[in-house]
C-alpha cells in the first residue's frame, strides 16, 4: 500500500513545491510509482510539471467539493502522475466549512488511489487553514521544508502544535517523516540554522541539505523537474541524494 505524504509549512517560499516536484520526479526515476496531488490554489506544482492549468479537465477542487473520482482526474506526465490544481481551489476552504466531514474530503478522494502508487505527495498552500488541515488528515506523514534563514525555527512551533493536535484527534496515525533544510548557502548564518535544526530535531532532520541553486528556480518555467532540465546542476544532485536518503529511511521504517 502506498504512503501519503504532505509537504507542509505555513510559510510561503520555503521550498514546499520545489521539494514535492523534485523528490517526486527523483523517486519515479528510481522506479517508484508517484502521484503528486497539487493542493495549492497557486498550482505551482501543476505548472512545474508542465501541465497547463487550463488543460486539466478535472482539478483537486472537484475532488473535494464535487466528489469527482480522483482516479479519473489523474494526469500522466513523463515525471510522475499529477492531480492538477487551479485557482478554483482557493474557494474550497470556505465551501468545505458547510460540508459534513469537511476535514476528511481530501482523504476520501485519495484513499482509493493508495494501492496504485508507492507514494502520494500532497503539495500544501502556505497556511494552516482548512486545505492544509485536509492534507494533514489525509496524510500518513508530514515532510517539512525549512528555509535556511534567520528565525527559521520560529514559525515551526505553531506548525508542530497543529500537527500534535491533529494527531491527538482527527488523524492519530500522523507522523513526521522529516525536516528538510532548503536554500542553503555557505555562510555563518545558514550554518547556524543547520545546527539549530539538527539540535532540535535530531535524526528527523535529513542529512541531505538542499543548496540554493539558480537551476531550481529556472526549471519550473520550463515545466520540468530540475534533473530533466539540467542533470548536472547542484539542485539535481541534491534532490537525487534526498531521494536515496528518503528510500533508505523508508526501508528501515518498514522493517
Ligand atoms: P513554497 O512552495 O514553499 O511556497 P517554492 O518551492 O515555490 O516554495 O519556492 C519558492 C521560490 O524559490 C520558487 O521560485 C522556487 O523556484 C525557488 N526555490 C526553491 N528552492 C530553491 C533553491 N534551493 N534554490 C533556488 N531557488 C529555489
Ligand atoms: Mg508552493
Amino acid at each position: 500500500m502506498g504512503r501519503i505524504l504532505a509537504f507542509v509549512n505555513q510559510k510561503g517560499g520555503v521550498g514546499k513545491t520545489t521539494s514535492a516536484v523534485n523528490l517526486a520526479a527523483a523517486l519515479q526515476k528510481a522506479g517508484k510509482r508517484v502521484l503528486l496531488c497539487d493542493f495549492d490554489p497557486q498550482a505551482n506544482a501543476t505548472s512545474g510539471l508542465g501541465v497547463e492549468k487550463s488543460a486539466a479537465a478535472h482539478s483537486t477542487y472537484e475532488l473535494v467539493i464535487d466528489g469527482f473520482p480522483a482516479a479519473d482526474a489523474v494526469i500522466h506526465t513523463p515525471y510522475c502522475d499529477v492531480l492538477a490544481s487551479n485557482v478554483a481551489l482557493s474557494g474550497a476552504g470556505v465551501e468545505l466549512v458547510g460540508m459534513d466531514a469537511r476535514e476528511y474530503a481530501l482523504k476520501h478522494a485519495l484513499e482509493p488511489l493508495r494501492a496504485q502508487y508507492d507514494y502520494i505527495f500532497i503539495d500544501c498552500p502556505p497556511s494552516l487553514e482548512l486545505l492544509t488541515l485536509n492534507a494533514l488528515c489525509a496524510a500518513d506523514q508530514v515532510l517539512i521544508p525549512v528555509q535556511c534563514e534567520y528565525l527559521a525555527l520560529e514559525g515551526l512551533s505553531k506548525l508542530l502544535n497543529t500537527i500534535r493536535k491533529v494527531k491527538g484527534g482527527l488523524n492519530p496515525g500522523l507522523d513526521i517523516e522529516g525536516f528538510l533544510l532548503t536554500m542553503y548557502m555557505r555562510n555563518r548564518l545558514n550554518n547556524q540554522v543547520v545546527s539549530e535544526v539538527r539540535e532540535h530535531f535530531g535524526p528527523l532532520a535529513y542529512d541531505t541539505i538542499i543548496q540554493r541553486n539558480i537551476r531550481l528556480g529556472e526549471a519550473p518555467s520550463h515545466g520540468k523537474p530540475v534533473m530533466l532540465y539540467d542533470a548536472g546542476a547542484v539542485g539535481s544532485e541534491n534532490y537525487l541524494a534526498l531521494a536515496r536518503e528518503f528510500l533508505k529511511r523508508n526501508r528501515k521504517r518498514s522493517k
